[in-house]
């Protein structure tokens, strides 16, 4: 059998690097991380460390990286699909940055950028748990709540790319004010940051609570999914009621968006749902499905993300392998 060529992708996170060497079937050969620079808006550190990255991924996939065939990369911000080109990454205080041009520069591989989510969901449709789908929904919760569908079998991007901003759906009118500059958006009544923001309000409101002590026991200068797991289990009812809170809004949007997609399966995501799993997807589906209007046939699947901290990188592959064949046409 031909071996196929394989491609890296990279999950260019705000705080973690990781580079994924990996075939057309979504098999893994080798995977390296690293944490993210921070130099302000010269993006030639992080250019840097991806390039070291992926050097040493291909060491250990025994692959020399001319040998490669293109680099995929998922980035936050807004990005020009077609350039790869990033006008604006908040996180990573960038500006107008042709990340594609740089990588090219830096590794000598075609080169292809697009939404980190963009590519998560991309992960999701080719190799996990929305493999096969005609129609279908992604969300991730985590620091914020991102999202895509694919529609028709395709990554939907909208008439700008801009498509897929499912966090920024206004779910409490008049709720607190979301970073976008809005109101009750469901990423600021359901995201690990909203959580957080809120836990912070109930100490200053000295209400009793674990998470002071479960930071320092574990030594978080943040409120992390792992520390709302740790005071949740301890029966911590400022976190449970939250945490209640948060699974509420995130069904009323998986709801909306199941009336408005009839997808067939919608798949939850992040650094929430890896750490709570079914705890968190199983009440999300049941109050979804309730609200949803009846349909015929199966209802939809609701389900977690199968490739977890991998479907950005590897979804990545796939945006670079479908530039390439677009290319090849
Ligand atoms: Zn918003």
């Amino acid at each position: 059998m031909k071996r196929d060529v394989p491609i890296v992708g990279i999950d260019l996170g705000a705080t973690s690097l990781l580079a994924v060497i990996a075939d057309a079937r979504g098999q893994v050969l080798a995977t390296a991380e690293a944490d993210t620079p921070h130099d302000g808006p010269d993006p030639g550190p992080v250019v840097a460390e991806v390039a070291r990255i992926v050097q040493k991924a291909a060491r250990k996939a025994d692959v020399k990286v001319s040998k490669l065939k293109a680099l995929g990369i998922g980035a936050p911000g807004s990005v020009d699909l077609e350039t790869g080109f990033i006008a604006k990454a908040t996180n990573l205080d960038w500006l107008d940055v042709p990340l594609a041009r740089h990588l090219e520069d830096a590794l000598d591989l075609p080169s292809f950028v697009a939404n980190d989510v963009q590519v998560a969901v991309m992960g999701e449709h080719a190799f996990g748990a929305a493999r096969g789908a005609r129609n279908a929904v992604a969300i991730w919760v985590g620091t914020g709540i991102g999202g895509g569908m694919i529609l028709g079998g395709e990554l939907y991007r909208g008439s700008h790319g801009a498509a897929g901003e499912i966090g920024h759906m206004a779910v409490v009118p008049d709720g607190p004010r979301c970073g976008c500059g809005q109101n009750g958006c469901v990423e600021a009544v359901a995201s690990r940051s909203a959580i957080a923001r809120d836990i912070e309000a109930a100490i200053s409101a000295r209400r009793k609570t674990l998470v002071p002590q479960i930071m320092r026991d574990k030594n978080k200068d943040r409120i992390t999914a792992s520390v709302l797991l740790a005071a949740a289990s301890g029966g911590d009812k400022v976190v449970l009621e939250l945490l209640e809170r948060s699974r509420h809004y995130l069904a009323i949007l998986v709801g909306n968006l199941l009336n408005v997609v009839d997808p067939e399966v919608v798949v939850l995501g992040g650094g929430m749902v890896e750490k709570f799993g079914d705890a968190m997807v199983a009440p999300i589906r049941q109050a979804a499905l309730a609200r949803a209007m009846p349909r015929p046939g199966q209802p939809p699947r609701i389900v977690a993300s199968e490739l977890g901290d991998h479907a950005g990188a590897l979804g990545a592959t796939v945006w670079a392998r479908m530039r390439l064949d677009g290319f090849a046409r």
